[in-house]
C-alpha cells in the first residue's frame, strides 16, 4: 500500500531489500514530507512571530496553519489548546513539571501504570521527589493487560493526576483510556493520555475521549522528527506557570516582573522547528488523504497474520497477549538474547527492535533482558512477513 511514495524503502542493508518493522520507535517519512522541509527551507524560512517582513509573516502563517491542522486532526476545542513540543517527551516534562509545580503537594499521589514508556515514568518521579509525593503503580496481568478491577482502589482523595499511554509501545495493548478518563474523572482527577503509540494506529478524538491532556511524537506519524504536540484543556493551562522562561512566552520583560504571553505562546519558549511543524502538517494531509481507519484495518490484517504465522514457531514466547492490540509484536525464542536474534535478523535486511524498548521496569516483571519487537506500518506488506517469518525460524536453528 503506498510504497513508492517511501523512498527509503527501496534501499538495501546489507546487499539486502530492506525490510522495515521498527515502526513504533519511528516511522518512514513519505516523500511529499521530505519535499515539505526542502521546500519550506529553500523558499519561507525564517523566523515565526517576530518579524514586519513579508517572509516572516508567510512563516508564520504556515506555521499557525499547522497548529489548526493539528487541532482539526485530534477535533481539540480551540487553537489555543495545541503547543507544539521537540515530542511526546518534551510534552510529558512541561505538564509533569508545570502542573506538578502548582498541583502536587507533599503526601499527594500521582498514578501511573506499570506498562509506562521511561518519559510517562522519570518526568513524574522528579516532580514527586520535589514535591515530597507518591509515585503510585497500576500493574497489569499475565497478559498485558491492566488490572482494571484495581483502578478504583488506586485512585485517591490524594490522587492529583493520572499519566497513562494509549497504547503501549512494548506489549502493543491498546488500553481502555475512556474508563480510566471516566473513573479519574468522577474523583475530579485529570487525566494525561501518551498517545505516542496512539496516532498511527487510530482516530483520536481528545473531545470524545475528554482527556486533560494529550501528548504524542510527529515522527511516529510519518512527519519529521523533533516536532510533538501537548494538548491541553484551556482550563488547566490557563492555572499552570511556564515551563521555560525566554523569547516567545513573554508578554512585557522588565527587570523587576516580567507578564507572561497567552496560550499558547506561554509554552512555546524559543525559536521553534518551523520546518518540521510544516511537514507535520503535511503528514496529518497524507495520512488524511488515504483515511486513517484504511491504515488502521491493513495494520490490523498484517498484525493478525504475523501473529499466527510466529505462534507456529514452537519455541516462541510471546510478551503482551491482550484482545485489544495495536501492530506490535514482542517475543523472544525462549532463553536466546533478543540481540542475538535481531543481529541475524539484520544481516538479512530486516530491522527490528531489541532491547528493553524505554520500558525497562515490563522486562523486570517478565524477568526479560528485552524482547525482539516487529512493529508494523501501512506500507508493510504480508510478502515482508512471510520473509520475516522464515528468517526468524532460520535465527531459531541457528541459535538453539
Ligand atoms: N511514550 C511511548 C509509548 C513511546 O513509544 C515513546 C517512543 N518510543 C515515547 C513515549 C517517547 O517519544 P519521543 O521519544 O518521541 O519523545
Amino acid at each position: 500500500m503506498n510504497r513508492d511514495d517511501f523512498p527509503i524503502l527501496k534501499r538495501t542493508v546489507h546487499n539486502r531489500r530492506l525490510v522495515y518493522f521498527d515502526n513504533a520507535a519511528t516511522t518512514q517519512k513519505p516523500q511529499k514530507v521530505i519535499d515539505a522541509l526542502s521546500f519550506y527551507y529553500a523558499y519561507y524560512n525564517s523566523n515565526i512571530h517576530r518579524g514586519v517582513h513579508g517572509l516572516s509573516q508567510e512563516a508564520t502563517t504556515l506555521f499557525e496553519e499547522a497548529r489548526e491542522c493539528v487541532q482539526k486532526f485530534i477535533h481539540a476545542p480551540s487553537n489555543q489548546e495545541i503547543i507544539f513540543t521537540r515530542g511526546t517527551t518534551e510534552s510529558i516534562n512541561l505538564v509533569a513539571s508545570s502542573f506538578g509545580q502548582v498541583f502536587i503537594n507533599e503526601e499527594d499521589e500521582v498514578l501511573i501504570t506499570e506498562m509506562e514508556h521511561h518519559s510517562n515514568i522519570v518526568p513524574w518521579q522528579l516532580i514527586c521527589e520535589e514535591k515530597k509525593a507518591k509515585l503510585k503503580v497500576l500493574p497489569f496481568n499475565a497478559q498485558g493487560v491492566l488490572c482494571m478491577d484495581l483502578l478504583e482502589s488506586f485512585l485517591t482523595e490524594k490522587t492529583k493526576i493520572v499519566a497513562v499511554n494509549h497504547t503501549s509501545n512494548t506489549l502493543g495493548t491498546i488500553n481502555d483510556i475512556k474508563t480510566i478518563i471516566e473513573k479519574a474523572h468522577s474523583k475530579n482527577i485529570p487525566v494525561l493520555i501518551d498517545g505516542a503509540q496512539a496516532m498511527s494506529h487510530e482516530k483520536i478524538d481528545v473531545q470524545a475521549l475528554d482527556c486533560d491532556f494529550f501528548t504524542f511524537s510527529g515522527h511516529k506519524m510519518y512527519a519529521p522528527m523533533g516536532v510533538g504536540v501537548l494538548y491541553g484543556k484551556e482550563k488547566w493551562l490557563n492555572k499552570m506557570p511556564p515551563y521555560q522562561g525566554g523569547g516567545e512566552m513573554v508578554h512585557q520583560v522588565a527587570f523587576e516582573k516580567t507578564t507572561f504571553n497567552e496560550l499558547p505562546y506561554k509554552f512555546e519558549a524559543g525559536t521553534p522547528s518551523v520546518g518540521d511543524v510544516i511537514g507535520l502538517k503535511t503528514a496529518i494531509e497524507y495520512i488524511e488523504s488515504i483515511s486513517i481507519e484504511k491504515i488502521a484495518a491493513h495494520q490490523q490484517a498484517l498484525y493478525r497474520y504475523a501473529f499466527e504465522k510466529l505462534s507456529q514457531i514452537e519455541e516462541i514466547d510471546f510478551f503482551g497477549v491482550a484482545p485489544h492490540k495495536a501492530a506490535i509484536i514482542s517475543f523472544n525464542l525462549k532463553a536466546i538474547h533478543p540481540f542475538d536474534v535481531g543481529a541475524i535478523l539484520d544481516q538479512m535486511g530486516i530491522a527490528v527492535r531489541t532491547g528493553h524498548h524505554c520500558t525497562q521496569p515490563i522486562m523486570t516483571k517478565f524477568g526479560i533482558p528485552g524482547t525482539v519487537r516487529a512493529s508494523f506500518a501501512f506500507y508493510n506488506t504480508f510478502e515482508e512477513i512471510d520473509f520475516f517469518v522464515e528468517a526468524v525460524k532460520k535465527a531459531k536453528t541457528m541459535l538453539l
